[in-house]
């Protein structure tokens, strides 16, 4: 099997051959169609994976498909992660694949200063990757519109659950448009990420690798 198979456009798989990334991993390798389908995604996917590429791909290129549109202090794509080693890490990874595409990204965690955030948000932001709490901070100075949101990921649920942010997540979840696509990973399937996964996904492809 190869990326092109999978219906990724060329300035996706020209940074993957760049990366030496040959073959999907089984995780992309259903991830991707589903989620370039606009699917929900419900994926019980460790680190060491792939996972990361098996959504940051799908969502960048659903993000160039649909064309450069972002308003002034709107994002058109969340990535809530539990800790900032991980929103730095991911952000990373979206600045590879996506390295020849033309999106705005950024990425935002407490503990630093929030001015360049706000700053970067001025423009709007395609896609952002964050952790709950500074999301929300951002939101309060109304810095942040979610209005123009089209997909959420939740990576590493479990995790954010363990760190305390049930209550942050709650308060996105309720700032976000209804109608969009939602995708949530975990490494463990607590009773309490059963009922996040039934309360947010509907009709969602399970990926279990
Ligand atoms: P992740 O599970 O998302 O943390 O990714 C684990 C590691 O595998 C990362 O260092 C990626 O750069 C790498 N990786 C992801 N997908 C592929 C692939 N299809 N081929 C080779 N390396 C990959």
């Amino acid at each position: 099997m190869t990326f092109a198979s999978l219906g990724l456009i060329d300035s996706l798989l020209s940074a993957l051959d760049t990366l030496g990334y040959r073959t999907p991993t089984p995780v992309q390798a259903q991830s991707i169609p589903a989620v370039l389908a606009g699917r929900d995604l419900l994926a019980a996917a460790q680190t060491g994976t792939g996972k990361t590429a098996g959504f940051a791909l799908p969502l960048l290129q659903r993000l160039v498909m649909e064309g450069p549109q972002v308003s002034s202090n709107c994002v058109r794509a969340l990535v809530l992660v539990p800790t900032r080693e991980l929103a730095e890490q991911v952000h990373q990874s979206f600045q590879k694949y996506g390295a020849a595409v033309p999106l705005r990204t950024m990425v935002a965690y407490g503990g630093v200063s929030i001015n360049p955030q706000m700053m970067r948000l001025r423009k709007g932001v395609d896609l952002m990757v964050a952790t709950p709490g500074r999301l929300l901070d951002l939101q309060r100075q109304n810095a942040v519109r979610f209005n123009q949101v089209t997909t959420l990921v939740l990576d590493e649920a479990d995790r954010m659950l363990d760190l305390g942010f049930a209550r942050e997540l709650d308060q996105v979840f309720a700032l976000l448009p209804k109608q969009r696509q939602t995708l949530l990973f975990s490494a463990t399937f607590s009773d309490e990420i059963r009922a996040m996964a039934a309360k947010l996904l509907r009709e969602p492809l399970t990926i279990d690798v």
